[in-house]
């Protein structure tokens, strides 16, 4: 599954938060370069700590495995978050095999915050990930909140205006029926008398 280096979606979280980092293919061109040693050791850490990282960030697990389109021979279906500040680098675990085999080359300001950021397993990476937990999407019912009628502009809602007419008849109403219906009456009688 592809998206751009740095996009705010990615497979398992999206949103304003979330920057996408290693969801290579075999059809977009990606960066190529040397990563310092640190770097590529920490990457291997978190891909070894991805469950624990998938479990903190509450982003579930997901079904299948990728594999590598690049060589076909890799294989892995996990992902992990590496947190700085307010933002989450969202990364399938595959992206130390990238860098390893074919020589990828994460953004920068990836490699400074993964060399920031605490490992997985670790009790400051859960307090960090803590704000960022993927939230699911609201279920449908609490989204028709918007048409319950807003009692300060009684008229300008659609709902309160079939409120309005669905009153029960008052008792006018009712002596006017009663006038029509004898009148009417009355008309029948003379057509057919
Ligand atoms: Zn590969």
């Amino acid at each position: 599954m592809y998206f751009p280096d740095l996009a705010q979606e990615s497979q398992v979280d999206r949103g304003p938060h979330v920057r996408a980092v290693g969801w290579l293919d075999d059809k977009h061109p990606f960066a190529r370069g040397p990563v310092p040693e640190p770097v590529r050791w920490r990457l291997a850490r978190f891909a070894e700590q991805a469950g624990t990282s998938t479990e903190a960030l509450n982003w579930g697990f997901f079904m299948g495995f990728h594999t590598c389109e690049l060589c076909n021979r890799a294989r892995d279906g996990s992902n992990f978050g590496v947190v700085a500040g307010p933002l989450v680098y969202v990364c399938p675990a595959m992206i130390a095999h990238y860098v390893e085999v074919h020589g990828y080359l994460p953004p920068e300001q990836f490699q400074l915050a993964l060399l920031a950021c605490p490992l997985p397993a670790t009790p400051e990476y859960q307090a960090l990930a803590a704000p960022l937990r993927y939230v699911p999407p609201e279920p449908l019912q609490s989204r028709t909140t918007h048409n319950i009628p807003d009692l300060r502009y009684p008229f300008s809602n659609p709902v309160t205006e079939r409120m309005v007419w669905a009153r029960p008849i008052g008792p006018w109403r009712v002596f006017a029926i009663i006038v029509l219906v004898l009148s009417a009456a009355k008309c029948a009688a003379k057509l057919f008398d």
